[in-house]
């Protein structure tokens, strides 16, 4: 009887591997499609200033216009994009992409202080990243010191030496590195010492749960406290609460993003949502 469970669960376990490495196949095929027709497009979600409630920053998030109805969020392709290499055309693509719109914001009066953009670890292991840096910037005529890159903690865990290399060739071409979703991988700040950091942003979870759990509390402010001995800025990701602000604010974090000020915006939705925040802040 053993036996042939284990045998059905070995077909049940086959077929659905077959299922799902069709739907990557398809997947895959879809994405190199989709580079090819334009497909993605980016969306922007302000960075604010605690202290003067500034706009003072954006991070670009990659979507997929499949078509006229459906936009698709990174977490559905990006996984995929980034096991089977297409995440280094698509990478490319958004840092060439980002650097565009920023240049063209500051030729129009939004006065950002910095465009974040996220780089996958695979991008940043496989590619030459400082290459493609480099280029975005070239092409664009966009300043390396308004470019800020995101990496994960796992980037600088798992490269070592290697990612401390690569982090000071792009440091001194010019631009910003943050540390994203911190809390939620391996790394100690006590090993971020040792890496050109400039800011640092806690991940959401902890923002989110700051109000009810004590133990978070007690996670954010040494994060913070720890941040600002070595030297760092912190951003809190996923504020969505004025009591999450205010707490946040107590505790000298420079930095929000989250929904309580904006979502991501497209490009025209940017500039509007900008414009009317700048008129309530940026003249008091
Ligand atoms: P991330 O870099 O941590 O970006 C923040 C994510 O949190 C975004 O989701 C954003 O829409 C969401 N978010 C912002 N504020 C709030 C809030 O107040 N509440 C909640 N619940 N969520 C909030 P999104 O756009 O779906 O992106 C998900 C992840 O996909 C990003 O997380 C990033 O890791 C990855 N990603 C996005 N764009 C790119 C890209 O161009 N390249 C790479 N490699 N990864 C990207
Ligand atoms: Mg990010
Ligand atoms: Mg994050
Ligand atoms: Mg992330």
């Amino acid at each position: 009887q053993a036996k042939s469970l284990g045998r059905n669960t070995y077909r049940f376990f086959t077929e659905e591997l077959t299922i799902q490495a069709r739907c990557r196949l398809d997947l895959e095929n879809s994405i190199r499609k989709a580079l090819k027709d334009n497909e993605f497009v980016l969306h922007y979600q302000p960075v604010i200033d605690a202290h003067t409630q500034r706009v003072v920053g954006a991070e670009a998030l990659v979507r997929w216009h499949q078509n006229k109805q459906n936009l698709l969020g990174p977490d559905r392709f990006i996984p995929v994009a980034e096991e089977c290499g297409l995440i280094i055309p698509l990478g490319r693509w958004v840092l060439r992409q980002a650097c565009q719109q920023m240049r063209h914001w500051l030729d129009m009066g939004i006065h950002l202080e910095f465009m974040a953009v996220n780089l996958s670890g695979v991008q940043f292991n496989l590619g030459s990243v400082e290459q493609e840096v480099f280029e975005a910037l070239q092409r664009s005529g966009l300043p390396p010191s308004f470019l800020d890159l995101e990496l994960t903690e796992s980037i600088i865990m798992n490269y070592g030496s290697q990612s401390l290399s690569v982090m000071n060739k792009l440091k001194e071409q010019g631009v910003s590195l943050s540390i994203d979703d911190f809390g939620t991988g391996y790394s100690s700040l006590a090993h971020l010492k040792n890496f050109p950091v400039d800011r640092l942003k806690i991940d959401k979870r902890f923002v989110q749960s700051l109000e009810e759990q004590t133990k978070d509390m007690a996670i954010v402010t040494t994060i913070i406290n720890m941040a600002h001995n070595l030297g760092m800025k912190v951003v809190a990701e996923g504020v969505e609460t004025q009591a999450q602000q205010a707490l946040l604010k107590q505790l000298e974090c420079e930095f929000f993003q989250g929904f309580y000020f904006s979502r991501a915006l497209d490009e025209d939705a940017f500039a509007d949502w900008y414009a009317a925040h700048s008129s309530k802040y940026h003249h008091s």
